[in-house]
């Protein structure tokens, strides 16, 4: 069943997801070289907290941390390890938190250091990927039109398309129907109506779009073990349109400050003429 929210629960899903965003940003000034999974995930425990809110992942079905922390060829799941980051590494972080009753879900894949040519190509590509399938997001559409804008452009790259995992619908719990996968054919699947809250959030694999659950029962990993990129945003139906809730702004002005590059990204630039 599709959980409609009014505008008055779309502006409580906005102060959970921007918890997220603050949590990723502070991510953004500590993740480096030598810094382990286990240091951000304190820190982001520990900012959640500082703002009333619950780390949405902590205890979800078992999950023993607040950050899903998936570091190059793993692509999501994560569990924070106490192995330092290192120069080239890629990181998807996901974050959860929950404020009045609300979940926020949302992620952002970092590069330590200056990536090799081709994994900074995988990271631009799927966040492209991201915007174009949130584009997609608006009255008279259907959920399949999503995923097929997503794919599109990440096959155009020759990336494999992760199917197994896909976005979801958002709300009180963290994840609602409909599912959102990262595939699809236009004009199939549920319609988009007004007062959806969807996470969009495609997974990308520089080669083979097959993955693998390692022996810790969580960390999933391309099956070939090549990067996989997956970036993450929380996004309302409002007015027709899609209106992001979540924002990478302020990631991206954390990453510009620290002479990384921030990948600058608007969804207006991706919405179809
Ligand atoms: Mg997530
Ligand atoms: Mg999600």
């Amino acid at each position: 069943m599709i959980h409609i929210k009014n505008a008055e629960e779309i502006e409580l899903m906005r102060i959970s997801a921007r918890i997220v965003s603050r949590t990723l940003a502070l991510v953004a000034e500590h993740i480096d070289e030598g810094v382990t999974p286990l240091k951000l995930d304190k820190l982001a425990h520990d900012y959640i907290r500082d703002q009333g809110a619950v780390p949405g992942f902590l205890g979800f079905g078992g999950f023993p941390n607040s950050l899903c922390i998936s570091v190059n060829e793993a692509v999501v799941h994560g569990i924070p390890g106490d192995r330092p980051l290192q120069e080239g590494d890629i990181v998807s972080v996901d974050c959860g938190a929950v404020k009045n009753g609300f979940f926020g879900d949302h992620a952002y894949t970092f590069a330590v250091g200056t990536p090799a040519p081709e994994t900074e190509k995988l990271l631009r590509v799927t966040k492209e990927s991201l915007y174009l399938g949130i584009a997609q997001m608006h009255v008279g559409n259907r959920i399949g039109d999503i995923g097929y804008a997503v794919q599109a452009h990440a096959e155009k790259h020759g990336y494999g398309v992760v199917r197994e995992l896909v976005g979801h619908g958002l709300g009180k719990d963290m994840h609602e129907d409909p599912q959102v996968p990262n595939y699809g054919k236009r004009g199939r699947g549920k319609k988009i109506r007004e007062g959806m809250v969807l996470a969009i959030e495609p997974m990308i694999n520089l080669g083979t779009r097959e993955i693998l659950m390692l022996d810790d029962d969580w960390t999933i990993v391309t099956a070939d073990r090549k990067p996989s990129a997956h970036f993450e945003h929380d996004v309302a139906v409002v007015n027709g349109k899609p209106e992001i809730l979540s924002t990478f702004d302020l990631v991206e002005e954390v990453l510009e400050k620290r002479g990384m590059n921030p990948m600058k990204m608007s969804l207006n630039d991706f919405v179809p003429a």
